[in-house]
């Protein structure tokens, strides 16, 4: 049988629909045989999507998305193959729980401003013990009728800028990337085509983010196209980095994306999991 990886997917540990088993299973159905949980900021979910990994027979890699901050924009990089107990690595999730709770009451006290009462109470709700995202602000506002998609939610309230935007400085990219590797695991630039770098600016994160220990980066998401893929892999090539494929799936509801519907990863590319043991 041939190997299937998805290496970026999010549970209800974070802003994901699917709880870690259901997730895994989902998987399963799709003909993923390689499954990374990379929830953010958060390990939460490990725990029990390897139980259901092990039920499935598919393999699970421990992983985890973190935010990161790097001159002042947010970044986010996915850890693979993580010891979720590597104490620094639990130390940082918790302490970004609470960052993030702190920052969803500053959004729910903004959106307040903008006559939308009842925000915080709602988003809570939603995440129970996962973290609170701004996914979870969207959906809200979506439920109450403010807005009608998720992306007229960060347009108009939720993004860079806008009416609810609370600044975050996470934590630093090196620091990031030092408890992924502390922990064992390997550190992947995420979706490297969301932040809307110019060139010169793409180029100087990953050299940046090579200098502090970072291994690989997203050649093949859920939504590049081929064109897109290609770019990727050249800055793949050009800064000797290893290239991982993952969905970043989150919802069944979203048509666009599935777990384990992703191209190829080119085959001049060098696979990230040849670095995973
Ligand atoms: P946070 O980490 O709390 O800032 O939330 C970021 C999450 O919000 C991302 O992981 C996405 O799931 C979601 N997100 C960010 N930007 C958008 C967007 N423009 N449209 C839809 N979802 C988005
Ligand atoms: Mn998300
Ligand atoms: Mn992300
Ligand atoms: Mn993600």
């Amino acid at each position: 049988m041939s190997e299937k990886y998805d290496l970026h997917c999010h549970s209800t540990a974070s802003d994901g629909a699917l709880s870690p088993t259901a997730l895994v299973q989902r998987a399963h159905e799709h003909g993923v045989t390689s499954l990374a949980l990379t929830d953010h900021d958060t390990v939460a979910g490990i725990a029990e999507a390897q139980t259901a990994a092990i039920e499935t027979g598919i393999h699970l890699i421990p992983g985890i998305e973190l935010s990161a901050s790097w001159q002042n924009k947010c970044f986010h990089i996915v850890g693979l193959g993580i010891d979720p107990d590597y104490p620094p690595l639990r130390e940082a999730t918790l302490n970004l729980q609470i960052m993030r709770t702190e920052r969803a009451e500053k959004i729910a006290a903004k959106l307040e401003k903008k006559r939308i009462p009842g925000a915080l109470e709602a988003v809570k709700k939603a995440a129970g013990d996962g973290m609170i995202t701004r996914s979870h602000f969207a959906d809200f506002l979506l439920s109450q009728f403010h807005v009608s998609t998720q992306q007229e939610a960060f347009d108009r309230y939720l993004g860079a800028g806008k009416a609810a935007f609370v600044p975050t400085t996470w934590s630093d990219l090196e620091l990031a990337v030092s408890w992924i590797t502390g922990a064992g695991g390997v550190a992947v630039l995420a979706h490297p085509l969301r932040y809307k770098l110019t060139a010169s600016w793409m180029k100087r994160l990953l050299a940046a983010f090579k200098e502090v220990g970072g291994l690989g980066i997203e050649v093949v998401t859920g939504r590049y196209n081929a064109d897109e893929i290609k770019i990727v892999a050249a800055y793949a090539t050009h800064f000797e980095l290893a290239g991982s494929v993952g969905s970043d799936f989150h919802n069944p509801a979203n048509p666009w994306v599935e777990l384990g519907r992703i191209a190829p990863l080119p085959e001049h590319i060098k696979p990230v999991w040849e670095l995973l043991s």
